[in-house]
């Protein structure tokens, strides 16, 4: 038989144990610094299967298939119910979600990963360089890390390698490892056809640099010049014929549609807008690279 102060102490340690594992995953998403890239946006068609249904500025990709959905990046934690409201208003099921990608472990593109998670059972899958940062919510991340999550930690169902194909349907995905913005921020590379045509897409993650430190000031991190000069070069060799983004106003879609317009692929055809962006990543890269 217990005693009533053996009971207690049991429950004191046992109340300590709640706190340290409710501390322990504590999580404080960052103070949203650019409202409007969170603000609803009207989804719609990009092309074949693909569909826009992020926010204004924070990119969501849904891909339709007879055999589920996929979903690349989720926006902010709160972005939840605009995402599922934008999936509904195309006449698809949320539930219907099977895949969950991410083009980068940041919290604007990760917040409602782990409830999405939750309330469709999807599977996640990572590119290896991110899996620890997504396990654990942002907190191994080089340059944001730190002992508070900035979003719900996910668990990983498959870690992806450059090259790696995802499949659902007659849908191939094929996983490009860019590395840099983060560890394992990456592209992927699919087709897509209407009764027209087909078209090649690439949801490419930009390089941009998120540190304010030197290349050679981040421990956490040693590869990280060597992983933004193999990600430029690697970007430049791609073929494609519809790029998109992680973020909006990186592959300029306010210019390119207006809520309400008609289907048309063609307006996001832009090998220009890419290779101009991208040397402008790679000015800046050497620019910091060189700089004492
Ligand atoms: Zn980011």
């Amino acid at each position: 038989m217990l005693t009533l102060t053996l009971k207690r102490a049991l429950l004191f340690v046992s109340l300590l144990l709640v706190n340290f594992l409710a501390s322990a995953q504590e999580v404080i998403e960052p103070v949203n610094a650019h409202p409007e890239w969170s603000r609803p946006y009207p989804p719609f068609k990009i092309a074949g299967n693909l569909y826009y249904v992020g926010t204004y500025d924070l990119a969501c990709y849904l891909i339709v298939t007879p055999k589920g959905n996929i979903l690349i990046n989720t926006g902010l934690a709160a972005s939840l119910s605009t995402i599922k409201a934008s999936i509904e208003t195309l006449g698809f099921k949320f539930s219907a979600t099977k895949i969950l990608l991410t083009t980068q472990a940041h919290h604007d593109h990760m917040g409602a990963m782990a409830a999405i998670k939750k309330l469709t059972g999807a599977k996640m899958m990572v590119d290896e360089g991110d899996s620890s940062v997504v396990a654990d919510g942002g907190r191994s991340d080089y340059a944001f890390g730190g002992n508070i999550s900035k979003y719900a930690p996910v668990k990983i169902d498959r870690i992806l390698h450059n090259g790696d194909t995802i499949k659902l349907g007659s849908m191939k995905l094929v996983m490009l490892h860019h590395p840099g913005h983060t560890k394992g921020s990456c592209s992927f590379l699919f087709d897509v056809k209407d009764k027209e045509r087909s078209y090649r897409v690439l949801v490419a993650n930009m390089p941009t640099i998120v540190t304010d430190k030197k290349f050679s000031d981040i421990p956490a991190y040693p590869g990280i010049a060597s992983d933004y000069e193999y990600t430029i070069a690697a970007m430049k060799k791609l073929r494609f014929d519809i790029w998109l983004a992680s973020h909006a106003s990186q592959f300029e879609l306010q210019r390119k549609h207006q809520p309400g317009d008609a289907y048309n692929p063609v307006a996001f055809i832009d090998r220009k807008g890419y290779d101009a962006q991208l040397n402008d990543l790679q000015v800046q890269f050497l620019k910091k690279l060189n700089s004492k």
